[in-house]
């Protein structure tokens, strides 16, 4: 039997609280590019703000739930404990010094397999890595605060913790087609096709560990990419006959989606390619106004009464990381 085999990765969904320091950190600090501004659509009081590269291709998607008062979450088992970015060989100098001149802690620096690992965490806790690493042939956003040259090129992968490895294994060998790529102590990486940035997942076993809490600061869920709904409906059969409880198809206009957990908890998506962020928008204005699904269009009224405004400040070049130009931004 062929098992159909996601093109990589398609976005992580986490849990924020301040939507506006949401958008200052991901905008101003990482550099990447606000490309939706939309509601949750199951409860639409609610931001759901995506970043990516320019056009906000799969793969290079982060998406934040800012629910303003959120508790804080916990990291731990039965979750996706790390997002990693994937940046150019050679930039994390640049990034270190980024980071350092905006305030941000640098939580860990570690060289693992052949990568260079920074290790940090947004304004509300959720753990970020960027990872160096040779190859990766995005392109990142071109006109976004960080010089191209170093800019974020897209997802590199995530780690989840689980207390058991045997039914997440089996659910990534068997069930969505990928292989075992690299084996370490307590840490597996998985991958699919070459393996590339953005078609890895790491799986560390912490047998001991205390199962996570999903709240502000940690990962919602992982979503994979079917390149089509007729290869997704396809999988998601296979899923069901498997006994895997998948929901139905769900309409999320940028894509479609099917929701399913991982026995050790995590809740795993699988997206469609299509048809992307400029449905509703065109490419150059996305993300600078609030996007609603028709079936929300008559309550923009009332929905953006009680959504907080957003104020999506200047992106300035990146004269910023210039000793000089990092006085002058204190100021
Ligand atoms: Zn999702």
């Amino acid at each position: 039997m062929t098992i159909a085999q996601p093109l990589g990765m398609h976005h992580v969904t986490a849990i924020a609280t301040d939507p506006q320091r949401n958008v200052d950190f991901y905008r101003e600090v990482l550099g990447l590019r606000l490309v939706k501004q939309t509601v949750n659509y199951d409860a639409p009081d609610t931001y759901h703000l995506y970043y990516g590269d320019e056009a906000g291709h799969p793969g290079t998607i982060l998406t934040f739930f800012p629910w303003p008062n959120a508790p804080r979450g916990r990291r731990g088992t039965g979750q996706a404990t790390t997002t990693a970015f994937s940046v150019p060989e050679g930039s994390l100098g640049y990034w270190q010094q980024r980071l350092r001149a905006r305030g941000v802690e640098i939580i860990e620096q570690a060289t693992r397999e052949s990568d260079d690992v920074l290790a940090l965490a947004d304004p509300d806790g959720l753990r970020l890595e960027l990872v160096a690493h040779p190859g990766d042939r995005r392109a990142g956003w071109p006109d976004g605060p960080v010089p191209v040259e170093h800019a974020v090129r897209g997802l590199f992968g995530v780690v989840l913790t689980e207390g058991a490895m045997e039914g997440t294994d089996a659910m990534l060998r068997e069930r969505l087609g990928f292989q075992v790529v690299e084996e370490a102590p307590g840490r597996t990486r998985y991958g699919v096709g070459d393996a590339a940035p953005g078609r890895v997942v790491d799986v560390v076993a912490d047998p001991r560990g205390q199962q996570g809490l999903t709240a502000a600061g940690t990962v919602h869920h992982i979503a994979w990419r079917a390149p089509d709904r007729d290869i997704q409906r396809a999988w998601r059969e296979a899923l069901v006959e498997a006994g895997v409880t998948v929901t139905p198809i769900i309409d999320r206009q940028y894509f479609e989606s099917i929701y399913f957990r991982e026995p050790g908890g995590v809740l795993l998506e699988i997206a469609t390619d299509p048809p992307g962020f400029t449905r509703d928008e065109p490419l150059l204005e996305l993300g600078r106004r609030l996007r609603l699904p028709p079936w929300l269009e008559p309550r923009r009224e009332a929905i953006e009464a009680l959504l907080p405004p957003l104020k999506l400040g200047e992106l300035g070049d990146d004269a910023g990381d210039s000793p000089a130009g990092e006085t002058d931004s204190t100021q």
